[in-house]
Formats: C-alpha cells, structure tokens, sequence
C-alpha cells in the first residue's frame, strides 16, 4: 500500500499514518516523493486498512501498491522525465500528439497520411510493422520491410518514427529503424521483452494491459528502469470492464494519479480504448484534460479499406480538426500539465 501525504503536511501526519499501520501489523517506511511524503506499507492491499488510513489527516491518497519501486516514483529534487525522439521531446510540458495508421500497409498510403498527419500538426508518426491480432488469420502486418519504409517517410516529412515489437528479435530490428519502440497492451507483462527493451536503450513506449492495475504497469515500466533505460512513456488504451458500448474503457482517472505518483510521462490511446472513429475526438479532448503528456491516434487515408483497425481510424481530414482543437485547447489546459518538479 503507497500512502501520498498532502503537500506541505506536518511530519506528525507521516508519523501517525506508519502507527495507524503498525497498529494493523504492517511494516512501513517514509519514502519522499518529489514534492510531499508518502508511506510504503508491505503487504496486500486491504480495502478497510485503506479507508482507514484514508481518513488520517494530511492524507492525499491511498494506492494500492505494494511491492518496492526504486526508480518509477517521483523523487524529492528530481524532475519529470522526458523522452527525447529526434527533436521532439514527450513530458516537457507540452501536448505530444502521435499520429499515424493502425499498419503500414503500403509506402504509398503511407506516405498520404504521414503526410496529412505532419501537415496537420503532428508530433510523432506512428504505423505497425509487426501487428498482435486477436486472430492468426487476420492482416499481421508487413514484418520486417516496413521498418525502412517507416524510416524513409517519416525521415521525409520530419517526424519521429515509433512502432511495436513483440519480441527480442523484432525489438532489435525496430532499434534501427525507429526512434521509439512500443511494447504493447498484450506484452505489458513480458518481462524478457521489458528487459531486452530496458538493456537495448530506445525509448519505450509502454501501453497498460487490458487488465493490469496501476501497480502491474509501473512495474513493468520499473523493469526498462532497473535496466538502466530511463526513456519510458507509460501509455493509457483502455482497459476491460463490463461496459458493452465501447471494445475498452478508458481509464482517464489513472492519469492524474500516475502523474502524481510517477516522474515518466503519460499518454492516451482512445483509438484502441474506444474501437469507434466517432468516439475518438471526444476522448482525446478529455485526455488533454486530464493532464496526459499527449495522444496516440490512428488515422488511416481510406478507413473503410484499411487492413486492421479501421473502424477506429480518423480520416486525415478528421484528424485535422482534432489537431487543431487540441493545439487550441492546449494553452488553456497548460498548467495542468506542467511536469511537477
Ligand atoms: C497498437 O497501438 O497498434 C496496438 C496494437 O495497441 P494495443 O497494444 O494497445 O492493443
Ligand atoms: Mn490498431
């Protein structure tokens, strides 16, 4: 259990929280996140020990994590990171907006809509070479030729080139290619391959699995960290509930939250988290609002056709208007965002 005291709140409240969990037999220790106190208590979560410690003065939050974490959480006098692609940075207080389609199905479609998303003002492109389907008969992707073709366009219409692995091998080939690499919602939980991410040092582009908590994903970013690779954002694609209007729900709630309890930046994919086009804009709005470091939307040149995920896919010309609305929005929500030092 991770108990973050309010900021600026006496040392007596600190002390009070570690009798009320020794009280319960629970060991626990001070640790100084980057601006408050927190409390680490060892053992499971348990719901009626957090409510009571809940109730303590000068507590912010209880969460539940339990197992030591020595280089995700935030740290007293150490920044926000931030994740350096070419010349973009991801976290440094601005709104990163990635942008491109499910798949690299061509070099031509490709190159429309790489075209169409840099015109439109986004960050970073982004387009699947090997693709994780639900179905081993569905489109998997074009594999290893796409990575230069991925190189080549993005290098000519001046963004950032990010794209998944799925294992050792393809992270490798996806090292030379690509400036990030994304370990997916279904690998969140394959710690060779966070390992091998973590040792080869590109920026990881880490998404939440669909049933990981907040504690399973900052672990796992934890492994990338402990190998000695600083430059992992974490990544928001909606999670499973019961819900049966939307193919995931987006759990913008764990923004904030992991922005508090976390120095590495934070983005949304409502893409994948809703499966529906019409929803998209809507959700990557209130991304913004929650204070994320930026999107991952897929956009596709003719969504009807696209061989993966084009349900989903804005058209170019809906994701200009939702750039546009997002670079208009982004002033007013600025302070929400600024990396808490
Ligand atoms: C993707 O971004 O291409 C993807 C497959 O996403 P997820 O791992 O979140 O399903
Ligand atoms: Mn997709």
């Amino acid at each position: 259990m991770l108990v973050v005291m309010s900021q600026g709140c006496s040392p007596d409240c600190g002390e009070r929280v570690i009798s009320a969990l020794a009280a319960a037999g629970r060991r626990a220790e001070r640790i100084a996140l980057a601006d408050r106190a927190a409390v680490r208590a060892d053992g499971p979560f348990d719901v009626a020990l957090a409510e009571v410690v809940g109730r303590l003065p000068g507590v912010a939050l209880v969460l539940p994590a339990s197992r030591p974490m020595r280089h995700v959480l935030r740290r007293e006098g150490r920044g926000a990171t931030t994740v350096r692609l070419g010349r973009h940075t991801i976290g440094d207080g601005g709104f990163t907006i990635v942008a491109g389609p499910c798949a690299v199905e061509d070099e031509a479609g490709l190159e429309r809509v790489a075209r169409a998303v840099a015109e439109a003002g986004a960050d970073v492109l982004r387009g699947g070479a090997f693709k994780p389907r639900a179905s081993p008969y569905d489109f998997q992707g074009l594999g290893r030729p796409a990575l230069p073709l991925l190189a080549r366009v993005g290098a000519a219409v001046g963004l950032p080139v990010v794209t998944e692995a799925l294992d050792a091998a393809s992270l490798d080939e996806v090292s030379r290619h690509a400036h990030m690499v994304q370990i997916g919602a279904r690998n969140m939980d394959n710690s060779a391959l966070l390992k091998h991410a973590g040792r080869a040092g590109i920026p990881v582009l880490l998404k939440r699995g669909m049933a990981a908590t907040l504690e399973d994903l900052l672990l796992a970013a934890e492994y990338v960290l402990e190998e000695g690779n600083p430059h992992v954002v974490l990544c928001e694609r909606g999670i499973r509930t019961f819900s049966d209007h939307s193919r995931y729900t987006l759990d913008l709630g764990i923004v904030p939250v992991l922005k508090r309890v976390s120095h590495l930046p934070v983005i949304v994919d409502p893409s994948h988290a809703s499966g529906a086009r019409e929803v998209v804009p809507a959700l990557a709005r209130a991304a913004l609002a929650a204070g994320a470091d930026g999107v991952m939307v897929e956009v596709h040149p003719d969504p009807l056709h696209a061989l993966s995920d084009g349900r989903q896919s804005l058209t170019p010309e809906e994701f200009r208007v939702l750039a546009s609305d997002l670079r208009a929005l982004e002033p007013l929500l600025a302070r929400h965002r600024e990396p808490v030092t």
